[in-house]
C-alpha cells in the first residue's frame, strides 16, 4: 500500500501478538520498532530472550475445521499469519492438535523478523507513553523503582500497538492503569510440569492417541485403577501449595485451572477433565482405565514430556512426591516444575473499540492493545489479535474503513464479545462456540451444529477476505499460499517471510546447550 510507505509504528512486546503485528505491518511497507524487554528485564515465566516464546504448553490446540480452535487456524491461514506459518513448519506429533517444538518455533519467528530490514528490534523495558506517542523506556542504569529515569524513543511513531502480554512489567502496567483511569486486573495462572522421558516406566505407560486404536499414537498414557486414583486425589488435595488463601479467592485463567483446584471441587472432577479415560484402552487389561493422565512430547525428539492439563500451584517438593504417585511416574525426573504466574489484562469492553483501539486517547496517536493484555486468551488468539491490530492500524493510517471480522468467524465472535460494552465481569476467554451467534435454524445434534458453525464461518471469512482485498489491506500472498508468504521489505527486496535459515543457539529448558537451524529442523546438543 503506497500510502503506508514512510509511516512508523511502535509495537511493545515481542511475544505472539507483538511479533505477528510487527511482521504484518512490515509486510505492508511500514517501518516498525519492536520493543521487547527481555533479557534485560525478565518475566517470572519466560525462560530466555527469544521472541514469541511459548510460556506453558506447546500445543496450539485442535486443527479440526469444525472446532472453534480449528476455525481460528483457518482464519489465520487465510489472512497470511506469519506465526501460524512458522508453527506449521515446526509441528510435532499431537493427534488432531497443532503442537510445536517451541525452540524451533521461536527461532523461525526470529528469522522472519530479521528478514525484514524495516523492523528494528529494541531490547528495553517500556515504562510509559509520552503525550506525543513516544515510548518511554527504562534507562539501563536505573533500578526497578526508578521509573522516572526513562528515555524517550525518537522519533515518535504514527501509531502504537501495546502487546506486552499477561506478564506486562509492573511499571508499564501502572502507567497504563494511570493513563486509562480504569482498573487493569492482575491475578494468577498456573503452568504444568515437564518430566524427562528416560525416567518414565514404559511397562506401565502406554502409547495411544485418544479414540485411535491404530497407529503408534502421539501421547503416553498413565492408567489409574480406582484405588490408585482415589489415593492420588486424596494426596493431591492435601498437598502443600505455594499460594494458599490468596489464590483461592482469585478468578483463574480458565484453561489453566490448577489440577488440585479442580480436584477440590470433587474426587471425580479430574476424571472429567485432565484425567478422563474415554477413548483409551490399556493394552495390559484390554479395558478402559478408571482414569488416565496423558503426557505429550515437548520436543521433536521426545526427550521430555508435558503432563497435559496438570497446571499446578503445589510446592516443588510436593509436586515430586504427589506426581510420583501417578502410575508410570514412580521415578519421574522433573525437567520443569509447575509454577503459578500473574495475568494482567485490561477491561476491554469499556476501554477498547472493535479495532482494539483505546477509546479514550492516552497520546496524540492511535494506541491499540493486542494479545492477552486485551483479554483474548490463548496462543492463536494472541496471534489473531496482533494481526487484527496491525490491519486496523494500517486501515487508519491509510484512511480506509476498519476491517472488522464478521461475528460468524471464530475471532469475530470473540472480538464482538470482548469489546461489547454490555459484557460484564470481563474475564480472558478463548474462541468457543458459546459466544458465536446462534444458527438461524436450530440444529440439535452437536456434531452437525459445529459443522454448521464452521460452514457459516467459512462463508463469512471469504467475504471478509474479499473486503480486505477491496480495501487494499491484504498483503499480496495470503491464504493457501501463506506457507510461501513473501513480503516486500523497506529495501524493496522480496524477502522470504517464512522460516529463515537462522541458526539459534541457547540453553534449552533442560539446561543443555542447543544449536539448531530452524528451517532444516536439525538440532545439535552440546
Ligand atoms: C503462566 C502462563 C501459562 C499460559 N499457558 C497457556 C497455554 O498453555 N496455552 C495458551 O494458549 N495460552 C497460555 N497462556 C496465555 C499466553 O500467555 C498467551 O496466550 C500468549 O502468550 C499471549 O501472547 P501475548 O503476545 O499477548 O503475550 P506474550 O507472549 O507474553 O508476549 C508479551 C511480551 O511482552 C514483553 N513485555 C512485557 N512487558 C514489557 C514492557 N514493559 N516492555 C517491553 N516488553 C514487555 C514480554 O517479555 C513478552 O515477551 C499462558 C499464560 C501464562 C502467563
Amino acid at each position: 500500500m503506497e500510502t503506508l510507505a514512510g509511516k512508523r509504528v511502535d509495537v511493545v512486546g515481542g511475544g505472539l501478538a507483538g511479533c505477528e503485528a510487527a511482521l504484518q505491518l512490515a509486510a505492508r511497507g511500514i517501518s516498525v520498532r519492536l520493543v521487547e524487554m527481555r533479557p534485560n528485564t525478565p518475566t517470572p515465566v519466560h525462560a530466555g530472550s527469544s521472541l514469541a516464546e511459548l510460556v506453558c504448553s506447546n500445543s496450539l490446540k485442535s486443527q479440526k475445521p469444525d472446532s472453534a480452535a480449528g476455525m481460528l487456524k483457518g482464519e489465520l491461514a487465510a489472512l497470511g499469519s506469519f506465526l501460524l506459518n512458522a508453527a506449521l513448519s515446526c509441528a510435532v506429533p499431537a493427534g488432531g492438535a497443532l503442537a510445536v517444538d517451541r525452540e524451533r518455533f521461536s527461532c523461525a519467528i526470529e528469522g522472519s523478523v530479521a528478514s525484514f530490514s524495516n523492523i528494528q528490534v529494541v531490547r528495553a523495558e517500556v515504562v510509559g507513553v509520552r503525550d506525543d506517542g513516544a515510548l518511554l523506556v527504562r534507562d539501563e542504569g536505573s533500578g526497578p523503582e526508578e521509573s522516572s529515569a526513562a528515555n524517550a524513543l525518537s522519533p515518535a511513531p504514527d501509531a502504537l500497538i501495546v502487546a506486552s502480554g499477561p506478564l506486562t512489567s509492573d511499571a508499564l502496567a501502572a502507567s497504563l492503569q494511570q493513563a486509562t483511569g480504569a482498573e487493569s486486573l492482575a491475578f494468577y495462572d498456573a503452568a504444568a510440569p515437564i518430566v524427562m522421558a528416560d525416567s518414565l516406566n514404559g511397562d506401565v505407560l502406554f502409547r495411544q492417541s485418544r479414540y485411535e486404536d491404530e497407529g503408534a499414537g502421539d501421547y503416553l498414557n498413565a492408567p489409574f485403577t480406582k484405588d490408585e486414583y482415589e489415593r492420588f486425589i486424596a494426596e493431591l488435595v492435601a498437598a502443600r501449595r505455594v499460594i494458599a488463601k490468596d489464590f483461592e479467592t482469585r478468578e483463574l485463567f480458565q484453561a489453566c485451572q490448577p489440577i488440585e483446584e479442580i480436584a477440590r471441587k470433587g474426587t471425580d472432577a479430574p476424571r472429567f477433565g485432565a484425567l478422563k479415560p474415554v477413548g483409551l484402552t490399556d493394552p495390559r487389561t484390554g479395558r478402559r482405565p478408571w482414569a488416565a493422565l496423558q503426557l505429550r512430547a515437548e520436543d521433536a525428539h521426545g526427550m521430555a514430556y508435558n503432563l497435559v492439563g496438570f497446571q499446578t500451584n503445589l510446592t516443588f517438593g510436593e509436586q515430586q512426591r504427589v506426581f510420583r504417585l501417578i502410575p508410570g511416574l514412580e521415578h519421574a525426573e522433573f525437567a520443569r516444575y509447575g509454577v503459578m504466574h500473574r495475568n494482567t489484562f485490561v477491561d476491554a469492553p469499556r476501554l477498547l473499540d472493535a479495532t482494539l483501539r483505546l477509546k479514550r486517547p492516552i497520546a496524540r496517536i492511535p494506541v491499540r492493545i493486542a494479545g492477552q493484555l486485551a483479554g483474548t486468551e490463548g496462543y492463536c488468539e494472541a496471534m489473531r489479535s496482533g494481526l487484527h491490530a496491525a490491519l486496523c492500524t494500517c486501515a487508519e493510517l491509510a484512511d480506509v474503513p476498519a476491517p472488522i471480522p464478521p461475528a460468524e468467524t471464530a475471532f469475530g465472535a470473540l472480538l464482538a464479545w470482548a469489546t461489547d460494552p454490555a459484557t460484564v465481569d470481563y474475564q480472558p476467554m478463548h474462541v468457543n462456540f458459546g459466544i458465536i451467534p446462534p444458527l438461524e435454524a436450530r440444529v440439535r445434534n452437536k456434531k452437525d451444529r459445529y459443522a454448521a458453525y464452521a460452514a457459516r464461518g467459512t462463508k463469512a471469512l471469504e467475504a471478509h477476505v474479499a473486503r480486505l482485498q477491496s480495501l487494499g489491506l491484504l498483503a499480496e500472498s495470503t491464504g493457501e499460499e501463506s506457507a510461501h508468504l513473501h513480503a516486500d521489505n523497506a529495501a524493496g527486496q522480496d524477502a522470504p517471510a517464512t522460516v529463515s535459515p537462522a541458526v539459534c543457539a541457547k540453553v534449552d529448558g533442560l539446561g543443555r546447550n542447543v544449536a539448531f537451524t530452524a528451517s532444516e529442523g536439525t538440532m545439535r546438543r552440546g
